[in-house]
């Protein structure tokens, strides 16, 4: 029997977490606009994408079937630069979500000091679910569709959740066959052989550690840290807070959550993930409900997986005096708002994450010049950038009272704003 005509896509709830995800993003947004007093237009103009793209994306099945999902491509913003965010896989991904992440990205951008506006895609698929040619085949159709968006000057995608450097090195080569000639600066987070940088991998968990590190404002021996997320992002930056010192005790990911109070061997637990294919089933440490890990009594919290995880109804019962978000929106405003009220101090997800594109950003200098710097130099520059927009936010937040995201976000939207009066209105 011929199955009903449907798309998995389409017929998804509409209450998804990515309208959550946008909703948390406005408010934010509103909340700055109001500090900068901008005026009626400009935040009209700042609360809406520049351009939004959604295609349908036909995959041929190993089988021999033909599925067909929806991915998208959001350029929030291009005052300041070209277009500059992440590709994800990832089944609940919609284009609010999208839209969401491309506006983060405008203001972290802005934040540290880097010539680039704000993007996003993705594609409402679960990559684990297909063979590595369906993953291939997926990639290089969706990029084919989205391919007169992109360019490394006009929008260069990297990683996000769900994709990897193999994701990236099919986009710089389905663009570069289109194009006639190699263009790696269409995309970072590539393999070094394709022009990558050295520092990218780690870099976004590295930016993770160095703005826990400046928040904490102590020494990091001894203090406990639990992480919720254990891929890209949070596997690397439980090692590299580890490495300095702490202790890290727990960490979460799809498959499950582990807990040692004594602390994790968090090289020996990502050689377990890597073979197993998830935490869970790690002979040395307990196993812990998932949304446990989130209210452990710890120094540290870092969640490092998806949006909307510390809400108004876990933030009474988050025990953290720190919270660095290593992932894009995972603390909704009002939790927000319970967290500074109890005295937890939250890093926002566009600072404490921000090493990632700062090194994008290097890796794609290095491209423009057919240049390549030591990893040494990476990673003294990543540093500087993510210590001196620790140190302004910190300023501006302890001159006017605002929490660490207010003083973020106002700095962040107030360059964009001002790029926007500077070059005026065309026509
Ligand atoms: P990833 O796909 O490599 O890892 C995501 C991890 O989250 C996986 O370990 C997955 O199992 C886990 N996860 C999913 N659902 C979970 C749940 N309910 N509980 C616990 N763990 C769960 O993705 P990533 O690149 O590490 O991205 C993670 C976050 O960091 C995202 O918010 C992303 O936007 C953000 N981020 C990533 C980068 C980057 O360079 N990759 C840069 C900046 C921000």
């Amino acid at each position: 029997m011929t199955p009903a005509l449907t798309n998995p896509a389409l017929s998804a709830d509409l209450t998804t977490p990515g309208r959550q995800a946008l909703d948390s993003a406005l408010q934010q947004l509103h909340q700055a606009a109001e500090h900068l007093g901008l005026d009626h237009g400009l935040r009209t103009m700042l609360a809406t994408p520049r351009r939004s793209l959604t295609v349908s994306v036909p995959l041929r099945r190993e089988d021999g079937r033909m599925d067909v999902v929806q991915g998208f491509r959001v350029q929030h913003n291009i005052s300041r630069g070209p277009a500059k965010g992440g590709i994800r896989f990832h089944p609940a991904t919609d284009i609010h979500e999208v839209t969401a992440l491309a506006m983060w990205m405008t203001w972290k951008c802005a934040l540290v000091g880097i010539p680039y506006g704000g993007a996003k895609g993705g594609v409402s698929v679960d990559p684990k679910a297909l063979t590595p040619r369906e993953l291939e085949r997926l990639t290089r159709r969706y990029v084919n569709e989205i391919l007169p968006m992109i360019g490394p000057e006009k929008d260069i995608p990297a990683p996000d959740v769900g994709t990897d450097e193999q994701t990236m090195a099919w986009i710089m080569d389905t663009y570069s066959v289109n194009t006639g000639y190699s263009v790696p600066g269409v995309v970072t987070g590539k393999p070094t052989t394709l022009g990558g940088s050295l520092g990218r991998a780690g870099a976004t968990s590295r930016g993770v550690q160095i703005a826990a590190l400046a928040a904490l404002g102590r020494s990091p021996e001894g203090v406990t840290v639990a992480v919720q997320g254990f891929g890209k992002v949070g596997a690397l930056a439980a090692q590299y807070l580890a490495d300095a010192g702490c202790v890290v005790v727990a960490v979460s990911d799809a498959s499950g959550a582990v807990h040692a109070p004594g602390g994790l061997d968090v090289a020996a637990l990502r050689a377990h993930a890597a073979e197993a294919g998830g935490v869970l089933g790690y002979p040395h440490a307990d196993a812990l409900g998932h949304d446990d890990l989130l209210e452990l009594d710890v120094d540290v919290l870092v969640p490092a997986a998806l949006e909307n995880v510390i809400t108004a109804a876990n933030a009474p019962r988050i025990r953290a005096r720190l919270v660095v978000e290593g992932a894009n929106g995972p603390t909704t405003p009002e939790a927000d708002e319970i967290l500074a009220a109890g005295g937890t101090t939250v890093v926002p997800d566009i600072l404490a994450n921000a090493g990632g594109v700062i090194v994008s950003y290097l890796e794609w200098v290095q491209n423009m010049q057919a240049y390549s710097w030591s990893a040494g130099e990476v990673d003294v520059k990543l540093r500087d950038l993510m210590e001196s927009a620790f140190g302004e936010v910190r300023s501006l937040a302890g001159e006017r009272g605002l929490t660490l995201r207010q003083a973020a976000h106002v700095i962040g939207v107030g360059r964009v704003a001002e790029a926007h009066r500077m070059r005026g209105l065309y026509p």
